[in-house]
């Protein structure tokens, strides 16, 4: 797999703080080789860099960049990208995430109008916005989540809009914020099993995340709930049969599964690689459970291909009662 620095210019690597200083002092885990099927095409293309110079004129940070997402050549040149709001600086230090540690900048106020107008020069259908964890501001930034979702509805009426929320733990209201601005796709990630909460987000709450996303629901039924693993991070299968369970009676609508891709040696340690048969596997196993719709494959992401998705998920759901019900 080609590595790809799209992270050259982190004006952090000029100043030389590091970007994950809580891992700083961990020691190097061996890097397991990556089997054929997580290969990828370098990123590259004319359409790419277009969509490069479009995101970084109108100073927006995308979570493509930020995460390393390897999906970033095919997306990209697509068009599709996906905006993390409230800065690049996350006040959580999750075991398996790229995203830099420390103290957030304030907010931009401008930021919403930004994003809505990008989504629009990109000629985004449906649009995924995700934010670092804000745990520094009084609300988490469910304040700015929803004036950024009707500044796109505003400037964009007929994008469909995904939000990708941290979990807001502690802030009440925060959740009935966001819920209030009408987003179509609630998306909060587990990411993985209750066993793995201590290492792997040290922060998070297990039963905090899935309430959160089963309360989205109770406040707005019409809205559809999303939410995703990562497997190869050490979770045994029934761990994860348990985790499905658990999303269902939260009235999960949507599962992702994507394979963890340790960003350096001093993250989580990729335990395993799951080859595709077995997603494929996982995949069956979820649609028996009930999800209205599952996306599972090694390069699954929250984000990858989810216009495309939700168009499919509200195709199937069309006429039905997607409030979840078993
Ligand atoms: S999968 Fe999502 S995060 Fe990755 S490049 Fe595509 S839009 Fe960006």
């Amino acid at each position: 797999m080609p590595v790809i620095d799209l992270l050259n210019d982190d004006p952090r690597k000029r100043t030389g703080a590091a970007r994950h200083p809580e891992k700083a002092t961990r020691p190097e885990h061996p890097a397991l080789p990556k089997p054929p099927w997580l290969r990828v095409k370098a990123p590259g293309s004319a359409l790419w860099r277009e969509t490069g110079a479009l995101l970084a004129d109108a100073g927006l940070t995308t979570v493509c960049q930020e995460a390393a997402c390897p999906n970033i050549g095919g997306c990209w040149e697509q068009k599709h990208a996906s905006f993390m709001i409230m800065g690049d600086v996350c006040t959580r230090a999750c075991g398996f995430c790229n995203v830099a540690t420390g103290q957030p900048a304030p907010l931009d106020p401008e930021e919403p109008g930004r994003v809505a107008q990008a989504t629009k020069a990109l000629g985004l259908a449906h649009v995924v916005v995700t934010s670092v964890d804000r745990d520094d501001l009084p609300d988490g930034g469910a304040g700015h989540f929803a004036q950024t979702i009707r500044a796109i509805r505003a400037a964009c009426p007929k994008t469909s809009i995904e939000i990708l929320t941290p979990d807001f733990l502690k802030k009440p209201g925060a959740l009935e914020t966001v819920v209030a601005a009408g987003p179509d796709v609630f998306n909060h990630n587990l990411e993985t099993v209750p066993s793995l909460y201590v290492t792997v987000r040290p922060g998070a709450r297990y039963f905090h995340s899935l309430r959160l996303l089963q309360r989205a629901k109770e406040l707005n039924p019409n809205i559809f709930t999303k939410s995703g693993l990562m497997l190869g991070l050490g979770e045994s299968r029934n761990e994860v049969m348990q985790v499905m369970d658990d999303m269902r009676v939260a009235a999960v609508d949507f599962l992702t599964l994507g394979q963890y891709l340790a960003p350096t040696r001093r993250h989580h340690p990729v335990a395993r690689f799951a080859p595709p048969e077995e997603f494929d596997a996982w995949r069956e196993m979820a649609l028996a459970k009930g999800f209205a719709y599952v996306a599972a494959s090694p390069l699954t992401r929250s984000s990858h291909h989810a216009g495309a998705d939700f168009a499919r998920l509200r195709a199937l759901c069309a006429g039905f009662d997607h409030a979840g019900a078993l």
